[in-house]
């Protein structure tokens, strides 16, 4: 580098440091408590909270932005998303068979920015996001957010899906390579553990693994060598659950999530508690969409409602979820997602105990709590506001109007500013891998 350009960096690094954002806080969410404070402010310096509190002057030359009507909340979780999938949800036909097969890569890379573009501008600063993302569309996404180039949430990614031979697919011999790039077959000890460095050298963040979409499922032995491969890369593992011997097996391994709550019943969900294991549950309110509301999909939610409350009752771990990668018409991204609070509800949650799932909760199986989420001191400066109490009415998170990631205004009087994040530096040397 030439020297002169390495001296007005420096400049402009000493002006933007110097840089301070105050926010007049009307009513600042503590979802951990459950109440709010009242008149606070709240200083932000280089991307990260500075100050928090009522008695705080603002320095001289700080940019006020004024929330002093608002209720002030830490972002939003959703632990269960595929942002670079999104497939016509037909009963008759599984068409997400078919978006592996019409949709590219790049296309779906495309498609997963203008998802998480959505997913932010509604107040999800975080999305967890477990596979389905053809070839790692889900790691370009999450590089591109951390470099600045697009807006978007902060994204847990898991790479491709690790599964028995076939993965969720049951393609036809002749067809046997569609299953690549949506999952990756490991049926060997060799397999998952060459499958499990796969993804971590393509940028997961997570190991999401099928434990049992097949009838030869994954043995808790076989879990244990998956979870002891990530570790490795301090990673953990994520099972997709459909059975309830697959539960079962992956509770005794020690899995980190159990994705889907069907298979679980009052034996795993104490099982899960002794072992302080996630739920991640994806409870679906959206039964009737597609089909419409009769007998069949009532009785499907009311399951659903009914698996909540037992997990509740049992002091099961619990985040909110949703598995939303299907489209709904008229419906975008972050609409289909905030609906989820119907179940919720339906489950006689209280709102605090919904918000406090859906940002504490959703931090911790993020495993990011020690760097963003809370509005506290020394964190990243991730906020949302709303007009509404949420912790009176849970639906006032449907109408967000002020997103802060980084330090950064992105949603403003509920208009979408994106034009700080787009920045065009070049791809960092070893990309897949930043952190
Ligand atoms: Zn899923």
């Amino acid at each position: 580098m030439r020297p002169q350009i390495a001296l007005a960096m420096l400049a402009f690094a000493t002006i933007s440091s110097a840089q301070v954002t105050a926010i007049r806080a009307g009513h600042l969410v503590d979802p951990e408590t459950g109440r709010a404070a009242d008149n606070q402010i709240i200083l932000i310096q280089d991307g990260k909270f500075t100050a928090v509190g009522a008695n705080i002057s603002i320095p001289a030359g700080a940019e006020v932005i004024d929330l002093s009507q608002s209720y002030i909340s830490p972002g939003l979780v959703d632990a269960h998303n595929h942002l670079a999938l999104t497939y016509k949800m037909d009963p008759e036909n599984n068409s997400y068979y078919l978006t592996s097969v019409l949709d590219s890569t790049p296309l779906r890379a495309i498609q997963a920015v203008s998802n998480g573009i959505v997913m932010l501008g509604a107040g999800f600063t975080v999305v967890r996001d477990l596979g389905n993302n053809a070839n790692y569309a889900d790691t370009a996404l999450r590089v591109a957010i951390e470099q600045g180039w697009v807006p978007g949430p902060t994204m847990i990614n898991s790479g491709i899906i690790i599964g028995g031979f076939g993965g969720q697919f049951y393609p036809v011999p002749e067809r046997e390579s569609l299953i690549y790039p949506e999952y990756l077959n490991a049926d060997t000890n060799d397999e998952i553990i060459k499958a499990v460095r796969r993804n971590i050298l393509y940028g997961a963040k997570v190991i999401k693994i099928c434990v049992d979409c097949k009838p030869y499922g994954y043995t808790a032995d076989e879990m244990r060598l998956f979870i002891s491969e990530a570790a490795k890369a301090g990673l953990h593992v994520a099972g997709h659950v459909q059975t309830k011997a697959g539960a079962m097996r992956a509770i005794e391994a020690g899995i980190f999530s159990i994705e889907h709550s069907n298979a679980l019943d009052d034996e795993a969900h104490k099982a899960m508690a002794r072992k302080g294991i996630w739920r991640v549950g994806t409870e679906t309110p959206m039964t009737d969409y597609h089909t419409g509301v009769n007998d069949r999909t009532r009785a499907t939610f009311q399951r659903t409602i009914d698996g909540m409350k037992n997990a509740k009752a049992n002091g099961v771990k619990m985040a909110f979820s949703t598995d939303a990668d299907y489209y709904i018409p008229n419906m975008t991204r972050a609409q289909v997602v905030i609906d989820f609070l119907k179940s919720w509800k339906a489950a006689d949650f209280s709102a605090p105990e919904i918000l406090k799932i859906m940002t504490i909760n959703g931090y911790q199986v993020s495993e990011i709590a020690d760097k963003r989420g809370p509005i506290k001191v020394g964190l990243a400066a991730d906020l949302i506001a709303m007009r509404g109490n949420p912790l009176q009415d849970i639906d006032a998170l449907r109408s967000v109007n002020f997103v802060m990631k980084d330090g950064i205004v992105f949603k403003k009087d509920g208009v979408m500013t994106p034009e700080k994040f787009f920045h065009s530096g070049p791809t960092p040397p070893g990309s897949w891998r930043i952190h």
